[in-house]
């Protein structure tokens, strides 16, 4: 079974499939912090914006990869093929090869956005890797690198050797935005192989 905290149909709001309809399918749990505010000062990823803990969010629960596909297909509710962005939490805790293929084999496209620190040992359509300061990075390949920015540890200049299609940097949403905004336009400006992106969803509200 498969602990899911949330599932609902959006837009994309950032990096490369910006703009693009999914149905995001968010994971319980995350090997880099509790998810609990009482950890949060001594976990490796302490930036976290995301509650991934338990199963109580819109269309959240325990299901078999059956029952999740028959919730996604509904919330997708659409003749056109589909597209599902597995989340998390860290979605490599739990996804897996036979999720992935029976969604596949239902004419949806799959993608995962992932921290990295878990190999990916099968097909997925579209690999992002968003690596924490911290932490050990085991995926060095895939369709997009979006790193939040700044995290002190983490050394863009190797980043950017790893085989990606896409280089993203996201300045980091807290108390130092407007300056996270600034440092991140300019790092680009500098380090053009890097692109900016921005949190499109939170800018215009899109729920
Ligand atoms: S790795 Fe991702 S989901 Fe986990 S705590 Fe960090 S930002 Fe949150």
């Amino acid at each position: 079974m498969y602990s899911v905290k949330e599932i609902y149909k959006t837009i994309q709001g950032e990096g490369a499939q910006s703009g693009r309809t999914a149905v995001f399918v968010r994971f319980t749990g995350c090997n880099l912090w509790s998810g609990k505010e009482k950890h949060r000062a001594n976990a490796i990823c302490n930036f976290c914006d995301t509650d991934f803990v338990g199963t109580d969010g819109e269309n959240g629960g325990k299901y078999s990869a059956e029952e999740l596909l028959e919730v996604i297909k509904t919330i997708w509710d659409s003749k056109v093929d589909g597209y599902i962005v597995f989340t998390g939490g860290e979605p490599m805790l739990q996804l897996d090869k036979d999720l992935i293929e029976i969604c596949r084999a239902s004419n949806f496209e799959t993608a995962i956005e992932t921290n990295g620190t878990i190999e990916i040992d099968f097909a997925i359509d579209w690999i992002c890797v968003s690596p924490k300061s911290g932490s050990v990075l085991k995926v060095f390949k895939g369709n997009e690198l979006k790193v939040v920015f700044p995290q002190e540890e983490l050394k863009l200049d190797q980043l950017q050797n790893l085989i990606f299609d896409h280089y993203f940097l996201q300045p980091m949403d807290s108390e130092k935005s407007e300056q996270n905004t600034l440092d991140t336009i300019n790092y680009c400006k500098s380090n053009p192989k890097w692109k900016l992106s921005l949190q499109q969803h939170k800018l215009l509200g899109i729920p």
